[in-house]
């Protein structure tokens, strides 16, 4: 449509194109989110101190953590063990970190199958246990002869599949984007999303981990912005050596941190991570540093 001076003046006077400016204060409000954000601590089995389970719950949740994130290794035999240890407590099941068989990516069609009956029965457990989702790699490096179009059609198709089981039985599978020395196929939480994208089944999202995020990604909030509804959980640790938050210098969250807070986000924060000192020492004080940097992520 072409519109004369005059057409155009009238048009304009409704619209308010013209002359309108907007106020410095409203030019970069971004919207509230649904939710307000909270920083919900996790711990890896691993990575908490204890000489069993029942100790190493009780050291993160003197703590406050939220969430803890057992190996998806023989998880199914577990889920009584976890479900009567966690009775009463104020700390849930976070995310099943991966423990499946086989690559779903593979060239040779019985290692996919292997890993898509694996990974089914990891996510009943999971289910069951009411974890945000089971993490999965869908091939690290030399795990695929397939070419990346290749690779990412098929998986897309595939997580239709393991998308739909996860769903029935309650949870999600969490896409992990690695950094390039351990996986090019999957590096950056956008890509991740933007494959959650494709799939589009609410059993199939991503995850962000803040140490693979430091080799791969220019803005951890941006990042985080780009995965919007899809991400899920959150892998923490120091940003060079993948220690405990705090052990490296200038260890930095806050621009991640804002992310998850433009984005509403409401899962788990998750100590992923080795320690150089003692663990009983390190982790209140990254809880401690954390839970600042949190705070700092406010303005
Ligand atoms: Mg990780």
């Amino acid at each position: 449509m072409r519109l004369n001076r005059r057409e155009f003046l009238t048009a304009s006077a409704v619209t308010g194109i013209v002359g309108a400016v907007a106020p410095a204060a409203q030019a970069f409000t971004l919207p509230d989110p649904p939710q307000k954000a909270r920083l919900r601590l996790s711990c890896q089995e691993g990575v908490a101190p204890g000489k069993s389970l029942a100790e190493k719950l009780d050291f993160i949740e003197a703590l406050g953590f939220e969430g803890f994130e057992p190996g998806g290794g023989g998880l199914a035999k577990r889920v009584e063990e976890l479900q009567t240890a966690l009775n009463g407590r104020k700390v849930r099941i976070s995310a099943i970190c991966a423990g499946f068989r086989g690559v779903l990516i593979s060239e040779q069609e019985e290692v996919r199958r292997t890993a898509m009956e694996s990974m089914k029965e990891i996510l009943t457990a999971a289910g069951a246990l009411g974890s945000t989702g089971m993490i999965m790699v869908p091939a690290f490096n030399n795990q695929t002869k397939l070419g990346h179009q290749e690779s990412r059609e098929l998986l897309v198709k595939l997580l239709a599949e393991l998308g739909d089981h996860a769903q029935k039985a309650g949870t999600r599978v969490l896409l992990e984007p690695l950094n390039r020395r351990e996986c090019h196929f999957l590096r950056q939480v956008a890509d991740g999303a933007a494959i959650c994208h494709d799939v589009n089944n609410p059993g199939v999202a991503v995850m962000g981990d803040f140490w693979h995020m430091t080799w791969e990604e220019t803005s951890d909030m941006a990042a985080f912005i780009a995965a919007g509804k899809y991400l899920h959980h959150v892998h923490i640790a120091s940003r060079k050596d993948r220690k405990m938050p705090g052990e490296d210098e200038g260890d930095n969250y806050v621009d991640g941190f804002k992310g998850l807070k433009i984005i509403g986000y409401q899962d788990f924060v998750s100590l992923e991570c080795g320690c150089k000192g003692d663990r009983t020492k390190a982790i209140p004080a990254a809880t401690a540093l954390l839970r600042e940097q949190w705070q700092m992520a406010n303005g």
